[in-house]
């Protein structure tokens, strides 16, 4: 007898959607989070994540996002919370540069909608971004933003409701294969389970098995806000989410929600850190400096000051690729983890694929060998 037939370990963005799915085919589900769904201290913090169709790179994302889309709006009729917000997004860069034929280039293999806008359609459908020469904007219409902690604490909610059983304040320090089982070992008791989804975020390298673990990193990724001189004109209905590449310069962020500020961060600064809780929140005086230069120069209807800024962390491996699926030669552990500062958008589907295949069913989503954990053993 075991003490359930799944355990999911974190309940943070992967974790609270993967119990959410597994909790509507499983009666014996139980979520064991270390501080609280969605604490924020996590990946969850900060209000908002970006969620795009639209991205550069190689992976096969595209389903993967569409089923995601699906989840979001599901999850909102379940909740009765407005989750995802399609605004719109826009990428911005120079026409020739290293970040929009890229973008273009894996557009072309998915065949996502989007508007291609020449510097004077920017100009005129988006002035608060101010474009230099040889600048362009592609907008992708089924973007937006997703409320992070409203996503998570409406997925545990639903996960209860379905019967899923949630230890808060409850650690995981341990994961122990047996042949009957798998042992889930807590600071008060070991208990057994048939399966175990690991989703502990920037947490997981220690649940990892060490074939893996060199090839992860907890990363600390900071958030800014700047003040807007007219709050109107940065408003969802005005303002899409955005991400600019720039030259050596880059800046993403999304509308205002509290009618004051507006998100204006710097991408790509993941820096690796020891551990997750160790996350600094000060940012140095060398990121503020580079954060408001940047601010000024492309958004000009920002205070270039910031108003708030944080810090969280989140789990890279070495491909900035996930890891989904079963422990190489495990048929009882598997991982969803390592997202690598872009998961929240996919956390609704890769919650639902990781719940259906750790319960022994297939998924329904094709092509994805390349989040597959055997690619790094
Ligand atoms: C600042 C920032 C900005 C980002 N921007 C975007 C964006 O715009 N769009 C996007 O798609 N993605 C974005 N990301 C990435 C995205 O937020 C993360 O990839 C995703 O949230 C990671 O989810 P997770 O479930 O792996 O981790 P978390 O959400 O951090 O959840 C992990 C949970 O596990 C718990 N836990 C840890 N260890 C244990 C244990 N031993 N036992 C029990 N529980 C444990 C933790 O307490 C936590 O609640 C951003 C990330 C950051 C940090």
């Amino acid at each position: 007898m075991t003490d359930g037939q799944l355990a999911v370990i974190g309940l943070g963005s992967i974790g609270s959607m993967a119990l959410w799915r597994a909790s509507r085919s499983s009666a014996s589900v139980v979520g064991f989070e270390a501080a609280s769904p969605a604490h924020p201290r996590s990946a969850v913090g900060g209000d908002t994540r970006l969620f795009r169709m639209t991205y550069r790179g190689e992976g096969n994302y595209y389903p993967v996002l569409q089923v995601a889309q699906n989840l979001w709006r599901e999850l909102e009729q379940e909740s009765g919370q407005s989750v995802l917000t399609q605004c719109g997004g826009l990428s911005i860069g120079e026409t020739d540069g290293s970040y929009i034929p890229a973008l273009l280039e894996s557009i072309k293999r998915t065949g996502a909608p989007h508007e291609v806008l020449d510097r004077d359609e920017m100009e005129r459908r988006y002035p608060q971004h101010r474009l230099g020469a040889g600048e362009c904007g592609i907008f992708d219409p089924e973007a937006g933003f997703l409320r992070t902690d409203r996503a998570v604490l409406s997925a545990v909610e639903a996960a209860r409701s379905h019967g899923a059983t949630v230890r808060s304040g409850t650690p995981v320090r341990e994961i122990r294969e047996s042949p009957t089982g798998v042992q889930i070992v807590t600071d008060t008791e070991t208990s057994e389970f048939e399966r175990v989804i690991v989703a502990s975020g920037g947490w997981s390298r220690a649940l990892l098995p060490p074939s893996l673990q060199s090839h992860v990193q907890p990363k600390r990724i900071y958030l800014t806000w700047f003040p807007a001189r007219h709050p109107e004109e940065f408003s969802p209905e005005r303002f899409p989410i955005y991400i600019r590449i720039t030259g050596e310069r880059s800046l993403y962020g999304a509308p205002t929600i509290d009618g004051a500020s507006v998100k204006a961060t710097l991408d790509g600064r993941g820096q690796p850190t020891a551990d997750a809780d160790g996350v600094d929140r000060a940012l140095s005086a060398a990121e503020i400096a580079e954060s408001e230069e940047t601010v000024a120069e492309f958004l000009p209807g920002l205070i270039p000051s910031i108003v708030r800024s944080d810090a969280f962390p989140d789990l890279y491996t070495s491909d900035s690729t996930p890891l989904v699926g079963f422990v190489p030669g495990s048929q009882r552990t598997y991982l969803a983890t390592g997202f690598s500062g872009a998961g929240f958008k996919m956390a609704s589907a890769f919650g639902a694929i990781a719940a259906s295949e750790a319960l022994g069913r297939p998924s329904g989503v094709e092509g994805l060998d390349f989040v597959r954990p055997g690619r790094f053993v």
